[in-house]
C-alpha cells in the first residue's frame, strides 16, 4: 500500500512537472465561455447555448416547467420541476479544474444525466460544502446529493427527514445540518403550516440544539460565515460556532417601511454581505456583523427580478416591471444606473405569470424576455443591449455556467 503510495506520488510529480513546464509555454490558449440555459414557460424544455456562438444549441426535454440552478461548480444545471414532482440534471459540459496560478477550462457538450429525483414538491435547492439539499414540501424530508458525485453524473440521494412536511429548507453549517422547522397547528383555509423557525440536526436528523425562532422563515442564503434568512421580525443570521450554530436575529429597524419583510435574499460571494428584497418596491442590504445591519433602497417600480454580480461582489442588478434593469452599488446602498432593457411587465396577476428572469454572465446580464421570445444581452458597463437571441417559445428561468480559463 505504502508503496503504491510512493510510486503515484512521484509519478504526479513527474507529470505536474511537465504540465508546468506546458504551462509557461507557447502551447496554450485563454477560453471564455459562457452557456447560457433557459427554461421555457409553457412547455417542459430548456435550450442551451454558448453565448458566444448561439448556433452552439441544444435542446433537453424536461417533464414541467424547470427552474434552474448552476451547481457543483457550474458542472452541473439542476432543473427543478415543483409541479412535476421532479428534478432533473443537465451537465454543463463546462469544467474548471484548478492549477494554482491559473485555471484549465475544459469545454464539450452538455448532456442531461439519466438519473432523476422525484419526489412530493420539490422545491427549495441549497448549495453549501458542496452538498446539493434539495427540500421536498410535500414529502416531510430533504434529499442530500454530493456535489463532486453529481458533477460525475452520479445522483445518490441521502434522505434527511423533517418532524413535518412545509415549503422549507435544509442547510449544512459546519458540523451540523439546519432544517426549517413547522408548527403542528394547522390554519384554516391555508395547506400551506406556519414555519416557526431554524433548527441544528445531525445527519441522521436527530435534534442537536434548541429552536431558533423565526417567523414564517423564507429565503436562504449564504455569504462569508453567514447563513441568514427572511422572517416576519427580521432577519435571522447563523454562523457555526465552536458549540455549534450561533444565531442572531437582526430586527427590522423601525425607519424601515412597516408591515413589509425580506423573504427572498442573495449572499454575495466577495464580500460578507446580503441583498434581500424588502417590500414588493424595495430592496435591503444587509451586513450580518456592522451597524446598520440594513440599508434600504426604494425603487421607481416593483421589482420582477435581482441578481448579485460574482465579479463585482459590491454590484447586484435589479429590474422592474416597467422594463428597467437598474445598477445596484451594495456599498453605497443606491442605484447607481438605470436603462430600459424591456417593454413593461406588469406585477399584477399570479407570481408564476411569464416576466423576464436576469443572470450574470461575465461582463453581461442576461434577460429572458418572454413575451418577445429572446434573451437579451446587457453590458454590465453602462447597461446598453450588444445584442439580442430569439429563443423557441416563451424563454423564462435562466442560469448560466462557464467562465474563463486556459487550455493547453
Ligand atoms: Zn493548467
Ligand atoms: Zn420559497
Amino acid at each position: 500500500m505504502l508503496r503504491h503510495l510512493a510510486g503515484a506520488s512521484a509519478l504526479a510529480l513527474v507529470l505536474a512537472g511537465g504540465a508546468v513546464a506546458q504551462d509557461h509555454d507557447h502551447d496554450h490558449e485563454d477560453v471564455t465561455l459562457y452557456r447560457v440555459f433557459v427554461g421555457d414557460h409553457e412547455k417542459g424544455q430548456v435550450t442551451a447555448f454558448d453565448l458566444s456562438e448561439p448556433d452552439h444549441r441544444w435542446t433537453f426535454p424536461t417533464t414541467g416547467q424547470v427552474k434552474l440552478f448552476p451547481v457543483a461548480g457550474g458542472a452541473v444545471v439542476a432543473a427543478v420541476q415543483s409541479d412535476a414532482d421532479t428534478v432533473q440534471f443537465i451537465r454543463s459540459g463546462i469544467a474548471f479544474h484548478d492549477h494554482g496560478d491559473h485555471r484549465d477550462i475544459e469545454v464539450g457538450d452538455p448532456a442531461a444525466i439519466d438519473a432523476s429525483l422525484t419526489g412530493p414538491r420539490p422545491f427549495h435547492l441549497v448549495e453549501h460544502d458542496g452538498k446539493v439539499v434539495l427540500n421536498y414540501d410535500q414529502g416531510g424530508y430533504a434529499e442530500i446529493l454530493d456535489g463532486h458525485a453529481l458533477a460525475e453524473g452520479k445522483v445518490e440521494p441521502v434522505r434527511f427527514p423533517q418532524a413535518r412536511a412545509h415549503h422549507g429548507f435544509v442547510a449544512p453549517l459546519g458540523d451540523s445540518w439546519l432544517s426549517t422547522i413547522a408548527s403542528d397547528e394547522k390554519v384554516e383555509g391555508d395547506a400551506s403550516v406556519p414555519r416557526l423557525g431554524l433548527q441544528a440536526f445531525d445527519a441522521e436528523g436527530k435534534p442537536a440544539g434548541d429552536l431558533a425562532s423565526c417567523t414564517a422563515i423564507h429565503g436562504e442564503a449564504f455569504s462569508g460565515a453567514y447563513l441568514a434568512a427572511g422572517c416576519k421580525e427580521g432577519v435571522l443570521t447563523v454562523k457555526a460556532g465552536a458549540n455549534g450554530p450561533e444565531y442572531k436575529l437582526l430586527p427590522y429597524p423601525a425607519e424601515l417601511p412597516q408591515g413589509v419583510t425580506t423573504g427572498t435574499l442573495l449572499g454575495s460571494t466577495g464580500i460578507q454581505v446580503f441583498l434581500g428584497n424588502y417590500g414588493p418596491d424595495g430592496l435591503v442590504v444587509i451586513d450580518p456583523v456592522d451597524e446598520p445591519h440594513y440599508r434600504y433602497i426604494k425603487l421607481p417600480f416593483r421589482r420582477v427580478d435581482f441578481a448579485l454580480d460574482p465579479a463585482k461582489p459590491s454590484t447586484g442588478y435589479v429590474l422592474t416591471e416597467d422594463g428597467s434593469l437598474h445598477r445596484i452599488d451594495l456599498l453605497n446602498a443606491e442605484i447607481a444606473d438605470s436603462a430600459k432593457v424591456t417593454e413593461p411587465y406588469s406585477m399584477d396577476g399570479h407570481w408564476n405569470d411569464p416576466r423576464p428572469r436576469i443572470a450574470m454572465a461575465g461582463d453581461e446580464i442576461v434577460v429572458t424576455d418572454p413575451n418577445a421570445g429572446l434573451v437579451r444581452r446587457i453590458a454590465t458597463e453602462d447597461l446598453s443591449e450588444r445584442g439580442t437571441l430569439p429563443v423557441e417559445g416563451k424563454p423564462y428561468n435562466i442560469a448560466v455556467t462557464g467562465g474563463s480559463g486556459v487550455t493547453h
